[in-house]
């Protein structure tokens, strides 16, 4: 048996090359390399975040906690969710933001009313049947976790488009004018939201009623959020531990179910 070998494939590895990587360099040895790195960070967090929690239920005084969440944490094997954070500064909504996103609401408007479904761009055509309560109520508090790192992309268009809108419109007791259309998105905005994000982030999540979101926004679900659901839906209990994490550090954390949801580190 040689000396070094490859901890994926087992080829001999000189001893320079095993210095440099316990792998070879073939394209499957070195995915198994990254499989492996991802594995072990994955629990690393985990680990971390498991202590964390702990730490704090034993030291929060206990009356602050709800007594099931209490007795759950100390008995039974959480459902573990690793989210990516938001990590944008919350300031003084931005004037100029909120008046692009009024006018590109405007142009929509005007698309919606010369049926111009091709008059900007399309983000989601169709909107997904609703996710169960229960299901969509875990889901807000893991994202509440995260405070919206895909709302990034929101920017000052919020997703809100042609078909979105065509859908909102037909949905209210009467034909809305644009002025009146823009005032009832102007009285959602948030007092302050986060730098560069969508401009309807707020300190709490989306600031709009849910039947005011696009399409997108009420339909995405982020790859570690629809792990997390997976993840539910094989778990016998819906007790949850959160972690929000930027450059492989925890950066905000919760823990929660479907009754309570409690935030442990906030950064
Ligand atoms: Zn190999």
């Amino acid at each position: 048996m040689p000396d070094y070998q490859c901890h994926h494939c087992n080829v001999a590895l000189s001893n320079t090359q095993y210095a440099r990587s316990h792998y070879c360099e073939k394209g499957a040895c070195q995915r198994a390399k990254v499989r492996k790195y991802l594995v072990a960070k994955k629990q690393r967090l985990s680990e971390q975040l498991n202590t964390q929690i702990q730490d704090f239920t034993q030291s929060a005084a206990t009356n602050d906690l709800p007594s099931r969440l209490v007795i759950d944490i100390e008995n039974i094997t959480p459902v573990v969710a690793l989210l990516p954070a938001n990590t944008n500064i919350l300031e003084d909504s931005n004037p100029e933001r909120k008046q692009m996103f009024l006018h590109h609401l405007s142009a929509i408007y005007e698309d919606s009313k010369e049926n111009n479904s091709q008059g900007s761009e399309v983000y989601c055509e169709t909107l997904l049947p609703p996710t169960p309560e229960k299901e969509a109520e875990l889901i807000g508090k893991a994202c509440a976790t995260c405070m919206g790192n895909c709302c990034n992309l929101g920017k000052t268009h919020a997703f809100l488009d042609y078909p979105s809108l065509k859908h909102i419109l037909s949905l209210q007791s009467a034909a809305l004018t644009e002025n009146e259309l823009l005032t009832l998105y102007s009285e959602h905005f948030p007092d302050q939201s986060y730098e560069y994000s969508c401009v309807f982030l707020g300190k709490n999540g989306c600031t709009l009623p849910r039947d005011l979101r696009s399409f997108t926004c009420n339909n995405y679900l982020c790859d570690e959020i629809a792990n997390y659901r997976i993840a539910l839906s094989q778990a016998d209990s819906d007790l949850t531990f959160a972690a929000a994490i930027h450059n492989d550090t925890i950066v905000h954390s919760s823990v929660f179910d479907e009754d309570s949801f409690i935030r442990v580190v906030e950064k």
